[in-house]
């Protein structure tokens, strides 16, 4: 195999929830659908046509094993975005005689958040956004209590992007099928990182993007229940009909080919990759966590993805920390609304404070993260809030055990 992606001599990618690295075996099945088989799936007269509708077919169903699923359940998109306005739009409009109301929850994925404030603005459907607890968890029960006569879907995701909390889906879909409701999840971060099965997690529709499982960016999927409930979507993109006449456009035959690659491998590595995520991503918080005290994990504790953990250094301030590890690349807690540093939604939606969140790092590691990467950064992490901490009063004052919320800032 080549060599590891992520490795780029000084730069040390923690970034894996962002996006990851092509995988080299996706490429290699790539490479052919960009230059000899270039042929269009639909055209049925040729064997240019064949080659490439052929190739369609195999990572249909390379994708529909990962999930359980069958293979005439998948209907290719751009990408989860699309998979989740395709999802819930798709949904509301279908049902619309039905009733309109959905449910939801406020740290979702802005996919999620905006497909459905779109709705609502325009009177389209009536949402219910449920609050997450200090955790970051919603409950089968706030969803089973905001259900009313009216409502058509349910829309939760699997896993948090920010903060790697795992949502309680199975009891969710369950509620849902037991009240006749349609439950759609942004699986987007779970697929992949937790074992999925459609029928044993009760989901109707799930949304998921390649290039968050080392497959190409621009291309995802969206799993679509055939039977109990059958679900129907109306399409949100109109043209020639393609998949089942949910999504119409010409497919992305090398996009899709690198889909189910990356699907396959996922599936038949799944067990050596969560070995390898948890053995870095518990090396690296241990390393960090050990090493400084005030410092707040964010998010759940036990329900968390295997490569994921997001933290709170109390007495740094966000910007210099960042700009103290530039050949770290992580996310931080303060999103670029704009010109304006803004906290986090997610975090925010925690109850973590303005300043805790703005100095709030994700850490997200992957299959090409390596020990010598994970040591390397803890090691740059820890000597850079070491020496803001040296040079700020307010974590002298904590240490001499001053309570900061007693003192009376404003007085000379
Ligand atoms: C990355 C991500 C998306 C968006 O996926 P794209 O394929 O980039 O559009 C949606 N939801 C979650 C949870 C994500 O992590």
């Amino acid at each position: 195999m080549t060599s590891a992606p992520s490795t780029n001599n000084k730069h040390i990618y923690l970034d894996y929830n962002a996006t990851t690295p092509l995988d080299p075996r996706v490429l290699d099945a790539m490479m052919p659908y960009l230059r000899e088989n270039f042929g269009n799936a639909a055209s049925r007269s040729h064997s240019f046509g064949w080659a490439a509708e052929e190739a369609v077919k195999i990572a249909r169903q390379q994708v529909a094993d990962l999930l359980g699923a069958s293979d005439k359940e998948i209907i290719f998109t751009s990408g989860a975005t699309e998979s989740d306005n395709l999802a819930i739009k798709g949904a509301v409009e279908m049902l619309a005689k039905k009733g309109k109301h959905i449910i939801t929850c406020v740290t979702e994925h802005k996919a999620v958040l905006d497909s459905c404030k779109y709705l609502e603005t325009n009177g389209l459907a009536d949402v219910t956004w449920l609050e997450v607890g200090k955790n970051g968890l919603v409950t089968p029960e706030q969803v089973a209590e905001a259900i009313r006569d009216d409502t058509v879907l349910i829309t939760i995701m699997m896993a948090n992007n920010e903060i790697g909390s795992i949502h309680p889906i199975k009891e969710i879909g369950a509620i849902a099928h037991e009240k006749g409701i349609w439950f759609h999840t942004d699986a987007t971060q779970g697929i992949a990182k937790l074992p999925f099965d459609v029928n044993d997690l009760n989901v109707d529709m799930a949304s998921m993007s390649a290039h968050k499982i080392y497959g190409p960016k621009g291309v995802g999927a969206l799993y679509v229940r055939r039977r109990k409930p059958r679900v129907r979507l109306s399409p949100q993109m109109h043209g020639g009909g393609h998949e089942r006449g949910m999504r119409s456009g010409t497919l992305n035959v090398p996009g899709i080919v690198g889909l189910g690659a990356a699907c396959k491998i996922a599936k038949d590595d799944f067990d050596k990759d969560q070995a390898h995520y948890k053995a870095l991503r518990d090396r690296l918080e241990q390393k960090i966590r050990g090493a400084l005290d005030h410092v707040e994990l964010n998010g759940d504790d036990e329900q968390r993805l295997v490569t994921t953990f997001n933290i709170s250094f109390a007495y740094v301030e966000g910007e210099s920390l960042i700009m103290g590890i530039p050949e770290i690349a992580v996310s931080s807690g303060s999103a670029c609304t704009s010109a304006s540093l803004e906290p986090s939604y997610v975090l925010r939606a925690l109850g973590v404070g303005d300043d805790l969140a703005h100095s709030s790092i994700r850490f997200s590691v992957g299959r090409f993260t390596t020990e010598a990467e994970v040591d390397a950064a803890a090691d740059t992490v820890i000597k850079t809030v070491r020496k803001l901490r040296d040079m700020s009063p307010l974590y002298e004052m904590a240490q001499e055990g001053i309570d900061l919320s007693s003192v009376n800032w404003d007085a000379h």
